[in-house]
């Protein structure tokens, strides 16, 4: 679905996906639970599922003569350190947008994780007091003109990598990938379960599992707490994406599952079901969420086992989208473990 596309290399091939033996046994053994490990996917600034999204926009990037990245999320954004990371690994400057989309306690927030690292890599990064909003900020759009005033070439890229048209394209890879490692395997996972914010990830997922009807088998579990705003957002994309790649298909309401039961109280900030999720994830597997986003879909599909949403003998994918260098900016939450 992809030929026609050009890539840009950020990973390292296939991401693998391992079977969770400990944590199905934990949930009661009825359901077994795989993961594909999307955050072990690249050795640049220890990766994630922005750099499957990015390898179809830097080509576009490179081709617009452009010499600054300009991006914005928030301070311990993982989309901003793959954007950092990215224009390091192409020999671009890097100009970031990080607004203040979390409350927080921690003396350090601001300087550890995502955050040090977008540092390292010689990004200018800007904080800015504004709250969490999915969509187009006139942070954003200022930061592009100032890069311009300044003489330079900015080439954007919106929050997530999300509302770029070709945004949607790495996650349609992933369901192809699935599809390969599925015939390897000897049999097909009946749930994807992936977290869900800015929309490009399950956008794309989608678009390439409509392909062989599993669509609605694409379990998102929100960690926006704005879930209105991020549905329309996942059928926008979608629906561009497939007119991108001329699928022959569009996404209906009923292709999109998002579940908004997990995101409170609010994003950034872990729940005590969040945390035993975190928890129950590192002792038995010893794999490792943060309490952002994977912290919450790891307790959404925990959850949905106990409630018996998926039927007995289902296999269920986790898709681990990576994020763990935001778990630094959380020690007081966790300094007990
Ligand atoms: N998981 C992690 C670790 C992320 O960094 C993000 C980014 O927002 C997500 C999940 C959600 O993906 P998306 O924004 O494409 O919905």
């Amino acid at each position: 679905m992809l030929e026609k596309f050009e890539r840009y290399p950020l990973t390292f091939g296939k991401t693998p996906i391992e079977y969770l033996p400990r944590l199905s046994d934990a949930l009661g053994g009825k359901v077994e639970i795989y993961a594909k490990r999307e955050d072990c996917n690249s050795g640049l600034a220890q990766g994630g599922n922005k750099l499957r999204k990015l390898e179809y926009i830097v080509p576009d990037a490179i081709a617009s003569g452009a010499d600054t990245l300009v991006s914005i999320g928030g301070v311990q954004s993982n989309h901003t350190r793959m954007v950092a990371a990215t224009a390091a690994k192409i020999g671009m400057k890097c100009r970031l947008v990080q607004e203040a989309w979390v409350p927080h306690d921690d003396a350090v927030y601001d300087r550890v994780g995502n955050i040090l690292m977008t540092r390292l890599m010689g990004a200018d990064s800007r904080l800015v007091e504004e709250g969490f909003d999915i969509g187009i900020r006139t942070s954003y759009e200022e930061a592009i003109k100032d890069v311009e005033r300044e003489g330079g070439k900015p080439y954007g890229i919106p929050a997530g990598a999300s509302v770029h048209p070709f945004g949607g394209l790495g996650y349609v890879g992933f369901a192809e990938e699935v599809r390969e490692q599925e015939a390897e395997l000897g049999f097909k996972f009946d749930y994807i379960v992936v977290c869900v914010v800015t929309g490009s990830t399950q956008a794309g997922m989608i678009v390439g599992f409509k392909k062989d009807g599993r669509a609605d088998r694409v379990i998102g579990i929100d960690a926006s707490a704005t879930v209105d705003q991020t549905r329309a957002q996942v059928k926008e994309i979608a629906n561009k994406t497939c007119e991108l790649i001329e699928c022959g298909y569009s996404i209906e309401d009923e292709d999109i599952h998002i579940n908004p039961d997990y995101a409170y109280p609010a994003y950034g900030v872990p729940s005590a079901e969040t945390n035993d999720a975190i928890r129950l994830a590192a002792r038995t597997e010893a794999m490792i969420t943060d309490p952002v986003y994977e912290g919450k879909s790891m307790q959404g599909m925990i959850d949905l086992v106990k409630k018996g949403f998926f039927p007995e003998g289902s296999k269920v994918l986790y898709a681990h989208l990576g994020g763990q260098p935001a778990l630094n900016g959380y020690s007081y939450t966790y300094r007990n473990g």
